[in-house]
């Protein structure tokens, strides 16, 4: 790590967390959905990120595309710049989560150690891993992006679960498995698991 000097944090003497939270009448967490492209990280997000909003509650959403074409527009697919996507983007859901709002992380964030990584930037406790699971076969039978057929050609190198490992979490908060069933069954299982997290009038 970069010694940093000169520099003078003053997180104390902001206004806090728990201010802002329950101003949002709602807990702050980032919810880091991880899977192979396609097994549904995004679609499950939007739509649980519409339900939470019509209930009242702050979102933001991050996902692959959007974030590498602007925050991380200069990085590319090498080992060091993976590992610098996803601590940038630990380092803005921190951030969204000391605004006391709830974060919604699509990454496909294929490693333990990417995902060990974010978790220790935003923190164990708010860091909530899901694990979004859908067998390699049916996510390429879905193509959604039309990328398999392009690592399967060799167009695209190092692509998760062709020619680079996805390494399943070995103990994800919640799993997700979205083979052969409906979208909105999928988004019910991760609301009926995050509404009592994040409800201030329930949260335990
Ligand atoms: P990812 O964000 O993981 O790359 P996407 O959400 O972009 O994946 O794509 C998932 C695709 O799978 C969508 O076309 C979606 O309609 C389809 N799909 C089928 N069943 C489900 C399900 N149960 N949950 C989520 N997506 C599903």
């Amino acid at each position: 790590m970069k010694e940093v000097r000169h520099i003078y944090p003053v997180f104390d003497q902001l206004v806090s967390r728990e201010s802002k939270e329950w101003l949002l009448q709602q807990h702050s967490r980032v919810v880091w959905f991880t899977g192979l492209s396609g097994s549904g990280k995004t679609t499950i997000a939007k739509e649980a990120e519409k339900v939470l909003y019509e209930m009242g509650h702050t979102t933001m959403l991050l996902d692959g595309d959007n974030v590498r074409s602007g925050i991380n527009n200069n990085l590319g697919f090498s080992h060091e710049d993976r590992r610098e996507n996803i601590r940038r983007i630990a380092e803005a859901s921190k951030l969204f989560l000391d605004c006391g709002i709830i974060t919604l992380c699509c990454f496909v964030s294929p490693t333990e150690e990417l995902r060990q990584l974010a978790k220790s930037i935003i923190g164990p406790k708010d860091f909530i891993e899901v694990y979004v699971n859908a067998p390699i076969e049916e996510c390429e039978r879905r193509d959604v992006k039309g990328l398999y057929a392009k690592a399967r050609k060799g167009e695209i190198a190092d692509f998760t679960g062709i020619s680079a490992p996805f390494e399943a979490p070995s103990h994800p908060a919640l799993e997700l498995k979205t083979q052969g069933r409906k979208e909105e069954d999928c988004v019910k299982e991760l609301l009926n698991f995050l509404l009592p997290i994040v409800r201030l009038d329930i949260a335990i």
